[in-house]
């Protein structure tokens, strides 16, 4: 005998934890399942860095990327328990060049009706002691902060079963196709049994193609961009605040240099991101590179950003690196995540393809999801994140 749920989401990393959350608070007596093939967390959201970053880029990507980063504040003072810092973050000017990028990065912060301010040599010193004396200069934005990821995904899950106790989290359960397809949803298939279902969720990063296939999406254009990472020996950071090269912006979120889909092309590149984490550790990332699925960590890659790190902090030398990991980036090939429904057929939605932006964007993402399906009003115009815009 099948059972049957009013929404049925796939994948429980950060995005489908916050779709979940949204949804329980949009709908407090509807029964919601949140699905995942393996534990919660257990893909790239257990395996990234965790910068609440708010991007100027421009005026829509600021409106977005605010809106959730207030989000994530409120979350704090809901329910806390993911370590969330409000650090703010410095932007890290060494060459010339990058010097140059501080006054237009404010510029852009002021275009959106915000405030960043450009520090010096001595301010920037007196901020954050542990960063090399000889820095040029910095620019400090108050709005960023640093979250833990993985108790993140627990915290919104707990928060979304006490706003909705028929909210239900099922790991271990894989998603092996859909009912209804190319009209209308009417069931989810998996391993262990099928849930009649009217609205399901597609938030399964860089699986969402494939799952996205199983639910008649023909070829969603998410692709898998690895970051390796590494972090120091608990209480020994050097550092403060959340800490990036301003160069940072361009490497990480203009449009890729390379073919993503030709994977054996990409050499790679890097960009220093810096993270205290409460324990003490330091978190230091970040690379980027087109390898398909491949885990493995690229050796060569990280060290070149450890270097970089160290040029910085020049106190990392003296830190074991007590661990080294890779996390694949949901790389939607427009630079925009995929959330809304899918226009061809009715009660499929897609919450995918966020890339290096998936724990700041989650709270906005599940909140235009939970929006959408119950046609209340939207914080932000949700027009450019719309699946639709592929077909
Ligand atoms: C190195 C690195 C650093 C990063 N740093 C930051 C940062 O500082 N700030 C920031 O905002 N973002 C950062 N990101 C990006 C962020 O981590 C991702 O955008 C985000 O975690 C993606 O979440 P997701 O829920 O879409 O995917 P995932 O966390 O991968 O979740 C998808 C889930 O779907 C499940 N699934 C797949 N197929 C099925 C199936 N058939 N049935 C059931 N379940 C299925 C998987 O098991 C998985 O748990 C970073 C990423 C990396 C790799």
């Amino acid at each position: 005998m099948s059972e049957s749920a009013d929404v049925v989401v796939v994948g429980g990393g950060i995005l489908g934890c916050s779709v979940a959350l949204h949804l329980a608070t949009a709908m407090p007596t509807a029964r919601i399942v949140v699905l995942d093939r393996g534990p919660i967390a257990g893909a790239t959201s257990g395996r990234c860095m965790g910068h609440l970053m708010v991007t100027p880029d421009t005026k829509e990507e600021y409106a977005f990327s605010h809106t959730s980063i207030r989000m994530w504040a409120e979350l704090q003072e809901e329910i806390g328990g993911f370590d969330y810092n409000p650090t703010g973050a410095l932007y890290l000017a060494d060459e010339p060049e990058d010097l140059e990028l501080l006054p237009i990065l404010q510029k852009q912060f002021a275009d959106c009706g915000d405030k960043a301010d450009i520090l010096d040599q001595k301010q920037l010193r007196d901020m954050e002691p542990g960063l090399a004396h000889d820095l040029p200069g910095a620019l400090f934005y108050e709005g960023d902060g640093v979250v833990l990821p993985m108790t993140s995904c627990s915290a919104m899950l707990r928060l979304g079963q006490r706003r909705n106790p028929k909210l239900e989290v099922r790991p271990g359960t894989e998603v092996t196709g859909f009912d209804g397809v190319g009209s209308r949803i009417t069931a989810v298939r998996t391993k262990n049994g099928v849930i009649k279902t009217e609205n399901a969720v597609i938030a399964c990063g860089v699986w969402s193609p494939a799952v996205g296939k199983l639910a008649g999406i023909p070829a969603l254009p998410i692709v898998p961009r690895a970051g390796n990472l590494a972090i120091t020996a608990h209480h020994a950071t050097p550092i403060l605040r959340q800490l990036l090269e301003v160069s940072y912006i361009r490497f990480a979120h203009g449009a890729a240099k390379v073919d993503p889909w030709k994977t054996d092309e990409d050499k790679g590149g890097h960009a220093v991101n810096m993270q205290p984490q409460s324990a003490g550790g330091c978190l230091i990332g970040s690379t980027r590179q087109f390898r398909g699925f491949d885990t493995t960590l690229n050796r060569e890659l990280l060290h070149r950003s450890l270097l970089r790190a160290q040029r910085y902090a020049p106190g990392l030398a003296d830190l074991p690196i007590v661990r080294t990991w890779v996390g694949l980036r949901p790389y939607s090939v427009d630079k925009h995540p995929f959330v809304g429904p899918w226009p061809q057929t009715d009660g499929l939605w897609i919450c995918s393809g966020h890339e290096g932006l998936g724990i700041s964007l989650s709270m906005i993402s599940g909140h235009l999801i939970a929006a959408q399906m119950t046609k209340t009003q939207c914080e932000v115009d949700p027009t450019s994140w719309l699946p639709r815009r592929i077909l």
